[in-house]
């Protein structure tokens, strides 16, 4: 029976993360000792170790079905392939910085000055909606110390923290583009490949779902349980159970965790004790 074959980022900001989400998928492979190639033993799918940049290529060409990239390096790439899942993690954002001292006083600023960058496609894109003419330098890595070297008069680079920037003494000062992790896929899938993927998608999504949301468990009074089910934005109605306690229920729901701190005081007010909130592994629709 063939494979799908996954590419995964070797060793970088990737990796971990998406090693980590095949695993919580239930696939078994062994990782580590550098192997660039390893297979998994309970699902039908082998797993390639590539270079970030090369994999929008091998998805392309159909070397690699599906990959997980910076949806930065996605665009950058220009090839065609498709996104077909967006994985909520190694979020970052590809941004306009210049020397710290500079008088920025808005976009206009970079018309006629040149602009370092690994990212030509995204910038140039960026400008020419922006009515800005500039010269978009490209050099492949150390981006930040362009400006110092008087190499340009600013840079276009990934930004997470900024604390990078802040220790080249630059400022970020445009967001170009929000960035994430991506799940991308070949167009042409062969049938047989198509449901492999289908079946890891399913997996995927049930393991996202769970993160974003949370089990609650509550005890009410029972005349208050009228109130504190208004209060609670569940996904279905909540189960209710009698207490050992005259007059009390406890109460258990599955609430988006966001919302969670939202609405706890007013639980509280409620009248809503023992409150207890916890992860769910995962979570099938
Ligand atoms: P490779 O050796 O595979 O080419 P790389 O140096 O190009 O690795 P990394 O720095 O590991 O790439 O970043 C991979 C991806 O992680 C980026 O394309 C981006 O989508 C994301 N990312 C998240 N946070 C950051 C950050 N602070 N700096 C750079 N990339 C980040
Ligand atoms: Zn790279």
């Amino acid at each position: 029976m063939s494979k799908l074959k996954i590419a995964l980022q070797k060793s970088g900001r990737l990796s971990e993360k998406s090693v980590a989400l095949l695993e919580e998928c239930g696939l078994k492979f062994p990782n580590g000792g550098g192997k660039l190639i390893t297979e998994s033993s309970n699902f039908p799918v082998e797993i390639l170790f590539l270079r970030d940049d090369d994999i929008p290529q091998y998805v392309e060409q159909n070397v690699a079905h599906i990959g997980i990239i910076g949806e930065n390096v996605f665009l950058e790439s220009q090839k065609s392939i498709s996104i077909i899942e967006k994985l909520n993690f190694s979020g970052c954002r590809l941004s306009l910085a210049v020397p710290k001292e500079t008088d920025y006083e808005g976009l206009n600023f970079f018309n006629n000055k040149k602009i370092a960058t690994s990212y030509p496609n995204i910038l140039g894109k960026y400008l020419r909606e922006n009515n800005i003419s500039a010269t978009v330098e490209v050099i492949s890595g150390s981006v930040e110390i362009a400006p110092g070297i008087g190499l340009a008069d600013g840079i276009c680079d990934i930004v997470s923290s900024g604390s990078t920037l802040l220790s080249n003494g630059l400022k970020e000062v445009v967001t170009v583009f929000k960035s994430q992790a991506v799940l991308v896929a070949n167009q042409n899938l062969d049938s047989e490949m198509q449901q492999i993927l289908n079946k890891l998608l399913f997996r995927i999504r049930s393991v996202q779902k769970a993160k974003e949301n949370k089990y609650i468990l509550l005890n009410s009074p029972n005349d208050q349980l009228e109130k504190i089910i208004q209060i609670l934005p569940g996904m279905n109605s909540p189960t209710i159970l009698p207490l050992a306690k005259e007059g009390w229920s406890s109460l258990h729901s599955v609430i988006g965790e966001e919302k969670f701190w939202d609405i706890i005081d007013e639980l509280k007010e409620a009248g809503a004790e023992g409150i207890l909130v916890v992860p769910i592994e995962k979570m099938i629709l």
